[in-house]
């Protein structure tokens, strides 16, 4: 068999780019074998690393030609293993396809390169008064291409959508090397929303390489305020009892125990004591609006049976709450070599229920488990940990997600809030849609990748003899 530096394709990969930018040897190439779910890995054949819009373009005719799959990737903070690469396959990592082409205060628009980072068109913008709303607690290192690609969320998504809310154009080259625009600066639109049906179809139809994305005022003003409860049922209850109010709070965040004493050593965060949950409500908007909807929130955290309430005493106080939560999943790395950050959905009034459940059985398959989550959206981050070290140890983490989602279905939620299913959970891609919709998502998404080659093995469940699949770590991705 040749080697990577002999082999003919990794040859004529390396005439379409400049030197240096196909990275060789096991060293160079072990860092793209996973995502952050490294329990699924992968040995590619290649890594490139494109500059240009031309030159994704070329790579990907190249890939097409050759019949070879291949994934983008962005950061890699993947959770679901949608990153991971197809064995034997070409990874193109997207990050230096990063340019801004431009920002239209005006309009409130920006057109940017897929590879740009997250927050760094916040950063951009900020000057006009404006920003990007999706802000995924990864917002610093993952990149705009992955946010699509997953449809990412975060804290403040219930207020403002999911990225699929944000992006109103797209620039893609398809897995057939055709360049396609969808949308454009204006919501006003020709037919389906095309633009939508590309977000978050996981890399299963190309490589998006520039969307124009919609720009918000920053908000004037925020109120923060850190709710502890004696257990996590109360706090969900409270976020049940806040929606039905008729607030909408910016973002609603709650933390348990675990993860709380976790952000505590990790980033000195300041938590109430002897609470076995927290709960953070962020109102913003106007300095009017948010000091009517302060009083009313007072009233609802008032009766939902707190140990202790505490505003945010300044901006200082207000960042370093947002720097427990954010650093959280990071965090939970201190307390298990291992963890799975699960991603479901339940209706936001089952969230006590549910939670509970989890609670129960956490005990009873002897797994810890520290819930984390967007509470507000209903989407539920238990991270499961485990210590993939000692036998069997994945399998009861994975058996223990396997009940979380089905829960999440039976409840009329979801088996993915913004994680996406990547190789993780195409399992359970039955679990939500009957054979008839499994067989139009296969229709789909052969019309834009006939060959099948893009992010091949993700999302869709295998074929019984199917290998093109990234291997697990352990055994086969549980039933339960
Ligand atoms: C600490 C931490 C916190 C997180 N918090 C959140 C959160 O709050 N909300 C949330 O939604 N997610 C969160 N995530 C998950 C992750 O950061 C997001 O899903 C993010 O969108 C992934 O972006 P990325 O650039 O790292 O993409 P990657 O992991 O590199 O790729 C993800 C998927 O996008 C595809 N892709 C990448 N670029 C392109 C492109 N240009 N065109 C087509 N497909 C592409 C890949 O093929 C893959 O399928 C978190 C992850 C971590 C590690």
């Amino acid at each position: 068999m040749p080697t990577l530096a002999t082999n003919p394709v990794v040859e004529r990969l390396r005439r379409l780019l400049p030197t240096g930018r196909v990275l060789e040897g096991d060293a160079q190439v072990a860092a793209y074998e996973c995502d952050a779910l490294t329990a699924f890995r992968a040995t590619p054949l290649a890594v490139v690393v494109p500059e240009t819009q031309d030159e994704v373009i070329a790579i990907v005719r190249f890939c097409r030609d050759e019949r070879l799959p291949f994934v983008a990737r962005g950061s890699g903070t993947s959770l679901s293993g949608a990153a991971a690469p197809v064995p034997g396959g070409i990874v193109i990592a997207m990050n230096r396809v990063s340019r801004i082409i431009r920002i239209d205060s005006q309009q409130r628009v920006a057109v940017v390169e897929a590879g740009i980072v997250n927050a760094a068109i916040s950063m951009a913008v900020a000057a006009h008064g404006l920003h990007f709303a999706p802000d995924p607690s990864s917002a610093l290192i993952c990149t705009l291409g992955g946010n699509i690609a997953l449809n990412a969320g975060g804290a403040h998504c219930l207020k403002y959508g999911m990225t699929s809310n944000h992006v109103l154009g797209l620039k893609a080259v398809l897995a057939t090397g055709e360049v396609v625009t969808f949308g454009g600066p204006s919501r006003e639109q020709v037919g389906p929303d095309w633009t939508g049906l590309f977000v978050g179809n996981e890399g299963l139809f190309g490589i998006a390489l520039e969307a124009t994305v919609q720009l918000l005022p920053k908000p004037e003003c925020f109120h923060t305020v850190l709710a502890g409860y004696r257990n996590v049922e109360q706090a969900g209850e409270a976020v049940a009892a806040i929606v039905a109010s008729g607030l909408l709070p910016g973002a609603i965040e709650i933390m348990e125990k675990l993860a709380l004493d976790a952000a505590v050593a990790a980033v000195h965060a300041e938590y109430p004591a002897g609470c076995e949950a927290v709960l953070i409500v962020e109102l913003e908007g106007t300095r009017e609006a948010v000091a009517a909807d302060r009083a009313r929130l007072d009233a609802v955290l008032a009766a939902s049976q707190p140990v202790e309430v505490r505003p945010a005493r300044d901006a200082v106080d207000r960042a370093a709450i947002w720097k427990g939560r954010k650093s959280a999943f990071s965090a939970v790395g201190r307390l298990s070599p291992d963890f799975i950050v699960q991603d479901g959905v339940v209706p936001r009034r089952r969230l006590g229920e549910a939670l509970r459940k989890i609670g129960e059985w956490s005990r009873e398959m002897g797994v810890r488990c520290a819930n984390v989550f967007h509470a507000g959206d209903g989407n539920l981050h238990p991270l499961i940990l485990y210590n993939g070290a000692v036998p069997g140890d994945l399998q009861r983490a994975e058996a223990l997600a396997g009940r979380i989602l089905k829960l999440c279905v039976e409840m009329g939620g979801s088996i993915t809030g913004e994680h996406g299913v990547g190789v993780e959970k195409r399992e359970f891609l039955p679990v939500m849609f009957n054979p008839d919709e499994m067989d139009c998502l296969r229709r789909v998404r052969a019309a834009f990748d006939p060959l099948g080659i893009a992010n091949q093995g993700k999302m869709f469940p295998p074929a019984p003899a199917d290998a093109s699949a990234p291997a697990h770590s352990g055994s086969a991705p549980a039933q339960a």
